[in-house]
């Protein structure tokens, strides 16, 4: 297997080539060559080892499509370290449980469980891999790497906990003072780990996102100290993401011949990506819901073709906060596959066009049908009061509390499911991280799992700087050593 850019550099890498970097040299994002094509026998195989074997087995089969450089032996003791009943609490891994809604009669909605690793939102699922995969890659070449990262709290702490007493990797973890909730701030500084370092900057989100771009432009720099990142882009985790895709379409159905769909609280893209390759290698998916909150890029894109990133001034701070963005940044991978591949025409509107005037119309293309039709993909949007409304009718008849995204998930999802066509409303945190929310909803508190009892008020390492790029740089020195 080869991976290519989005946007035609001729370089064609291998998995272990690309499992460290982030964007392309020409700044595109890395697809493989081919999606590999699960044959029907294929798929009932992989049924009967998620059944007998478990989720790590299945893992190692559908990566096993994707990396050809790592020997099978080593990958599959990867993912049987990764997916554990001890760090995501259950055997089956990523449990669905049916939820009574108001859908189209006929419709069964499940909730499909991602959010029980260790910091409770699914970006553990492919972060926890990440970490294994990196330190195995790491030893193997020798070499060590410094991440640095910017977040407003699930990315910086899922990165951590996957990070943390990993060999030949630091984390160093920028995220604005104050602004994370308590139950957020609490996760990460209670990490004594001598690789992590919190940094909490004075000043928004965009200060420390920036102070990460100027780190990473200053190139000398980024080579000496070997600056990585782990955000959404990387191909790795989007690959470990397909996985529960599989999963949850084999706990759902009884045989091959039916299909499911599956509704994605989306943001940066990763996640329902990660379904539109699922869906490319032959799994049975009927449709992808992308649901989005008031931040509604993508489904402004979906439901018109305009695809317009918005700026700082008008991207809405909400109560669904890690789906707040101005532009999606896997959305290139998509529209790739949507214009058959022309790297030459994503370069121009990826480059080109939303650099000049920060947006593109597909409206008028006739490719822009088959983004349902074809790939199957439909789209909403929540508000604030649709979440909570949401909370509210899910707790009242199912004595189930979920949290904001996937309310916003299940909200999108359930005047589009359709007759006899489970629905997969995919779980992306639990609530106990957005506590405020619930309690405006329910009047009460979330429950709480018990590892978390009292983490506020658990000793802190955080080291508060002001938004200075050359402070930043100056404490990354004086760890690296
Ligand atoms: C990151 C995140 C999302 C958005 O996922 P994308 O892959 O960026 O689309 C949704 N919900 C929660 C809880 C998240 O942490």
């Amino acid at each position: 297997m080869r991976y290519l850019s989005t946007r035609g550099h001729p370089d064609r890498k291998r998995f272990c080539e690309i499992l460290l970097e982030g964007l392309a040299p020409d700044g595109g994002l890395y697809l493989p060559e081919t999606y590999p094509q699960i044959s029907p026998a294929q798929l009932g195989n992989l049924r009967q080892v998620f059944k007998t074997q478990g989720y790590a087995a299945l893992a190692y089969e559908v990566l096993s499509l994707y990396i050809d450089d790592i020997p099978s032996s080593d990958l599959r003791a990867l993912c049987q370290k990764t997916y554990t009943e001890a760090v995501f609490g259950t055997p089956e891994i990523v449990p669905i449980k049916p939820i009574q809604t108001k859908a189209a009669m006929g419709a069964q909605v499940y909730l499909e469980a991602l959010s029980n690793g260790p910091t409770l939102a699914f970006k553990d699922m492919a972060m926890q891999l990440l970490g294994n995969l990196f330190e195995y890659e790491l030893t193997r070449r020798n070499e060590e790497l410094n991440i640095l990262g910017a977040t407003s709290g699930d990315t910086g702490s899922a990165a951590e906990y996957a990070m943390r007493g990993k060999k030949g990797v630091r984390v160093f973890m920028t995220s604005p003072e104050g602004r994370m909730s308590p139950f957020q701030q609490a996760q990460m500084f209670s990490l004594l780990d001598a690789n992590i370092h919190n940094i909490a900057i004075q000043g928004v989100f965009d200060d420390c996102q920036d102070i990460v771009k100027a780190v990473s432009n200053d190139l000398e720099f980024k080579r000496k100290y070997k600056i990585g990142t782990v955000n959404s882009i990387n191909w790795a985790r989007l690959l470990a993401q397909v996985v529960y895709y599989f999963a949850g379409y084999f706990q759902a159905t009884q045989d091959n011949t039916q299909k499911v769909s599956f509704s994605v609280p989306s943001g940066n893209f990763g996640n329902v990506c990660a379904g539109h390759v699922a869906r490319m290698m032959g799994l049975p998916i009927a449709h992808l819901v992308v649901a989005t909150n008031e931040n509604d890029v993508l489904d402004e894109f979906f439901k018109t073709g305009v695809y317009r990133v918005r700026g700082t001034a008008d991207t809405h701070e909400t109560s669904s906060p890690s789906m707040d963005i101005s532009k999606a940044s896997n959305f290139e991978r998509f529209v790739f596959d949507l214009l058959q591949r022309d790297a030459a025409r994503v370069k121009n509107l990826f480059h080109d066009q939303l650099n000049q005037t920060g947006q593109f119309n597909l409206g008028q293309d006739p490719l822009f049908a088959k983004a349902k039709s074809q790939f199957g993909f439909l789209s909403g949007k929540s508000t604030h009061a649709d979440r909570l409304k949401t909370i509210q009718e899910v707790f009242a008849t199912n004595q189930i509390m979920i949290d904001t995204h996937t309310a916003d998930g299940l909200k999108v999802a359930v005047p589009l499911a359709q007759d006899h066509v489970p629905m997969l409303v995919l779980e992306t945190a639990l609530p106990i991280k957005f506590a405020a929310t619930l309690v405006e909803a329910l009047g009460r508190e979330p429950n709480r799992p018990a590892k978390f009892e009292g983490i506020e008020a658990l000793p802190k390492r955080v080291t508060l700087m002001p938004k200075s790029v050359d402070a930043v740089k100056a404490f990354i020195v004086q760890h690296c050593d």
